[in-house]
């Protein structure tokens, strides 16, 4: 057994001197209180000094139905009794050819094939990749000119370089342009931060009727529209006009293109459907999972896709018409068991419903948020919410980015057991699919207390 006897400050230290965190600035990590997590329990994360704190970001949206949960944790123990990992390269294993017959009885009934990785950002490229060679594979190659993707403004499907080229925040994305490949960014869905004379309403109309335009313009060279339905996740919790997704949809059929759907962060339930484009009635031709896919246990992405897209693939080895993509952890056996059990959770205990449910709950609490002058806007999807803060509510004004003020209220809500990341200003609810009422109540008034610490002294 490894030694489990370190002191958080030789952790701490260690940590330090070796890890390299992501989207960390490291010069200022230590002051903001990282946890240093040595185990969890159920919603809670424990850390270094036996501290809990519930887990209210789902250890970065992923976490479902807590951790150590038993039903995953054995289902984890009895696979490592077969095997932890054998190859899907030109071969199978049990595991994932059951998940990929389960996903697709819980998938929209027009997708028919799973492709395994092990990332959301993989599983974003990976439908990228497909859509390309289908173009040029499909019906003896007469629409081989779409290879252009569109993303939106504000968008983020992950951090390897498709994912990046159709991705549109500028905070993470533009440095590395010289390496990206050029893409169509349609507009930005973010109606909080609209011009002065415009309402919201005028402000959504705005956003479709430019998204409209920019499809439009390109519809001939389009290959396929990457899109985050349900909410703009790392772009500050972003929700569409009403009925966006399927007016998308609509047009991206229009255009004679593709539809990848990037379930990344609103699939797996978080929607109160299994998954978000299902709540929108939408078939895509893609659909990207990843995150909660294995219960937040083990690092597992899928993407799923119809058979006409598959079947552009097929011919004699000789005509080169594979798809050439394969990660060495695809298909892991231990992931696809956590994945397995996951599925076995949401038929046993009736999740959905209970999400839509507790949909409402949490709506109740955030209303009671809107009393403070620092809350600017209030952005909820299923159960997932953002609270953006601002400086002015009237004027929208935002606060000063270097005064961190998002960092600072989530350490401040620590004080009252809640574990919190921001997005910039923006607190991020995204917490486990079975927290129970009493903890959506905690969370919220954590976050209020947050917000007074900070803001009114
Ligand atoms: N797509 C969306 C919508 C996401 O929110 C994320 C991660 N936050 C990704 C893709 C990338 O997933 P991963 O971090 O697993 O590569």
């Amino acid at each position: 057994m490894s030694d489990r006897n370190f002191s958080k400050e030789t952790l701490e230290r260690w940590d330090d001197e070796y890890v390299w965190h992501p989207f960390t600035p490291h010069s200022v990590y230590r002051d903001e209180q990282p946890l240093t997590v040595v185990a969890g329990d159920g919603h809670y994360l424990i850390d270094a000094d036996g501290r809990r704190y519930l887990d209210a970001v789902g250890s970065i949206w992923c976490n479902l139905f807590g951790h150590r949960r038993r039903e995953i944790d054995d289902a984890v123990r009895e696979q490592l009794d077969h095997i932890a990992h054998s190859t899907l390269l030109g071969n199978t294993n049990d595991r994932p050819v059951l998940l990929a017959k389960r996903l697709l009885e819980w998938a929209p009934d027009n997708l028919g094939k799973v492709f395994y990785s092990d990332n959301g950002s993989t599983s974003v490229e990976i439908a990228m990749k497909m859509a390309l060679q289908f173009w040029q594979q499909h019906d003896g190659g007469s629409q081989r000119q779409r290879t252009t993707f569109m993303g939106l403004a504000n968008a983020y499907s992950g951090d390897t370089i498709g994912a990046v080229s159709i991705g549109g925040i500028d905070l993470f994305h533009a440095r590395f342009g010289p390496m990206l490949f050029e893409a169509v960014r349609g507009p930005s869905p973010v109606t909080y931060h609209r011009l002065d004379d415009l309402t919201r309403k005028q402000a959504e109309e705005k956003f479709v009727a430019h998204f409209d335009e920019v499809l439009e313009k390109h519809a001939d060279e389009l290959a396929a529209l990457v899109i985050e339905p349900g909410m703009q996740g790392a772009g500050g919790m972003v929700t569409y006009p009403d009925g966006f997704l399927a007016h998308a949809a609509q047009k991206v059929r229009d255009a004679g293109a593709l539809l990848i759907v990037d379930e990344v962060a609103m699939g797996m339930g978080r929607s109160g459907r299994m998954f978000a484009c299902q709540r929108e009635g939408v078939d895509p031709d893609f659909l990207c999972v990843a995150k909660g896919l294995t219960g937040g246990y083990v690092p597992v992405a899928a993407t799923l896709t119809t058979n006409r897209i598959y079947e552009a693939f097929l011919g004699p080895p000789e005509e080169g018409r594979t798809f050439f993509h394969g990660h060495t952890y695809t298909g892991n056996a231990l992931g696809c068991a956590a994945a397995l059990a996951t599925l076995d959770i949401f038929e046993k205990e009736d999740v959905l419903p209970e999400v839509r449910r507790k949909e409402q709950v949490l709506a109740a609490h955030l209303e009671s948020l809107w009393d403070h002058p620092n809350v600017g806007d209030i952005r909820q999807y299923g159960l997932a919410a953002g609270v953006e803060l601002v400086a002015h509510r009237d004027t929208r004004e935002t606060f000063d980015s270097t005064r961190r003020v998002g960092m600072k209220v989530c350490s401040a809500a620590r004080d009252k057991g809640v574990f919190l990341r921001p997005l910039g200003d923006v607190i991020v609810l995204m917490p486990p699919l079975s927290i129970t009422d009493d903890e959506l109540k905690t969370l919220v008034e954590a976050i209020r207390y947050g917000i007074e610490t900070v803001l009114d002294t």
